[in-house]
């Protein structure tokens, strides 16, 4: 018998196929061979492939990517987690750490986080000297004189092929500190280099002092330096110098910035709130990416427990707003990346914006579009195999308000250059590590 000279190493079929970069959401089969998309097409012949996947009444996506994730493990102290655990061995296919990594500490990431992992790893570097040491903790690292415009923009230039973009903060425990001056310091680093800026919004650090900061005021001085393609995060924060006001009113600023070509990143994190996340979206934002911010700190309640010592050690005693062992980890575990899709779907974004979100437009964030994101044929087979459950699901946020959702998410299958990987992390909900 003479060799299949198109045999496929892998076939996956029948599955709800939704890709937003090629425009597909449909019934097609996805092939694969030597580790790259071979065909997308509905029927293809299961007769000459060496492995077949029956996806049928499952969704099929290109792989997941995570905008927001921290995993220089051993260096951001308990902050930093386990790259596969998050990534891979959670169904997520790519990881962009937000700011863990600095121009100090960019070639250790490379040699002891993104060499080793199975799972992609980028990320956007932290414009501090430091990095995003215990999850920016002490404070007084994180000021303006931390701040290096020259050697971050080498270590970007030097390490493009790792760095997507830059992560700063605009928050009124900075602003109370050192006014704009972290943020102006770090768009004159993004704009040398030529990269997009991922900014943090909502309390990080208590306001001491006496001293006041009106958070929306605050949004109305940091939005007009934001430029195209920069990256406004965590909308939905229950912290003030979210998008809204006290009133729940979404900052006039915003809109302008979404029309200049700004994008808004969930961020989802502790302090996601389901009241403000409404807010936003009755206003009409609908945000662009999602990332999980999944970090030691929210993980459990024993490491929630000790970031809160932790925090109030360097911060004088005093804990940040909602900063406690429940309003971390108001489940054990946490969340997930799917989790996090779940709640957004509950919101009532629809399924097809939200695959875009963690696929096509997270590849555009971080200027991966080229090869990451997609199911063209000939691309990295990447690839997400999603299990939509129907029924009544109670969700929490950081705030312990809940929401019910009549669908969830969780990963079924995840493939990585063609490698079939079976999403069972302990960090995943047990629900989301259940045997299909
Ligand atoms: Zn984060």
């Amino acid at each position: 018998m003479t060799e299949q000279p198109d045999r496929h190493d892998l076939l996956i079929r029948g599955g709800r196929l939704i890709d937003p970069a090629n425009g597909k959401d449909g019934l097609f089969d996805v092939a694969v061979k030597d580790g790259r998309i071979a065909d997308v097409a509905p029927g293809l012949s299961a007769e000459h492939a060496a492995q077949v996947i029956d996806a049928t009444g499952k969704i099929v996506s290109p792989g997941l990517i995570d905008t927001h994730a921290h995993i220089f493990q051993y260096v951001a102290g308990p902050f930093g987690l386990n790259p596969d655990e998050v990534g891979l061995q959670s169904g997520v296919g790519t990881l962009i750490d937000q700011g863990g990594p600095s121009s100090m500490t960019i070639d250790g990431f490379r040699k002891f986080i993104v060499e080793p992992a199975q799972t992609r790893v980028r990320c956007f570097l932290s414009t501090y000297l430091v990095g995003g040491l215990y999850g920016h903790i002490y404070s007084d690292l994180y000021g303006p004189e931390q701040i290096n415009v020259d050697a971050a923009v080498k270590a970007i230039m030097a390490n493009g092929d790792i760095v997507a973009g830059l992560k700063s903060h605009a928050e009124p425990g900075h602003y109370a500190r050192w006014g704009l001056a972290v943020l102006e310091k770090s768009k004159e680093v993004a704009r040398q280099a030529k990269v997009p800026t991922y900014v943090h919004l909502g309390t990080l650090w208590p306001v001491r002092d006496g001293r006041e900061v009106d958070p929306y005021a605050l949004l109305g001085e940091m939005i007009p330096l934001m430029d195209e393609g920069d990256i406004l995060a965590h909308p939905f924060t229950r912290h003030p110098s979210g998008f809204t006001n006290a009133e729940g009113k979404v900052h006039p600023l915003v809109f302008e910035a979404i029309d200049r070509g700004v994008t808004i990143d969930v961020g989802r994190g502790n302090h996601f709130s389901i009241k403000v996340a409404r807010q936003v979206l009755d206003a009409g934002v609908l945000p662009d990416t999602l990332g999980a911010d999944l970090h030691g700190y929210n993980i459990s309640r024993a490491s929630a427990a000790a970031a809160a010592d932790a925090f109030a050690t360097a911060n004088d005693g005093h804990l940040q707003e909602g900063m406690s062992q429940t309003a971390m980890g108001s489940a054990d575990p946490a969340f997930s990346l799917y989790y996090a899709m779940s709640e957004m779907l509950a919101l009532g974004i629809e399924l097809p914006h939200l695959i875009a979100m963690n696929t096509s437009n997270a590849a555009k964030m971080c200027r991966l579009q080229d090869s990451l994101g997609s199911l063209g044929i000939g691309r990295a087979a990447d690839i997400a195999i999603l299990d939509l459950q129907s029924g009544a699901f109670t969700m929490t946020d950081g705030v312990g308000e809940t929401m019910t959702a009549s669908q969830r998410i969780r990963p079924y299958l995840a493939v990585q250059g063609g490698k079939v990987f079976q999403p069972r992390s302990e960090f995943l909900p047990f629900w989301e590590r259940e045997a299909a």
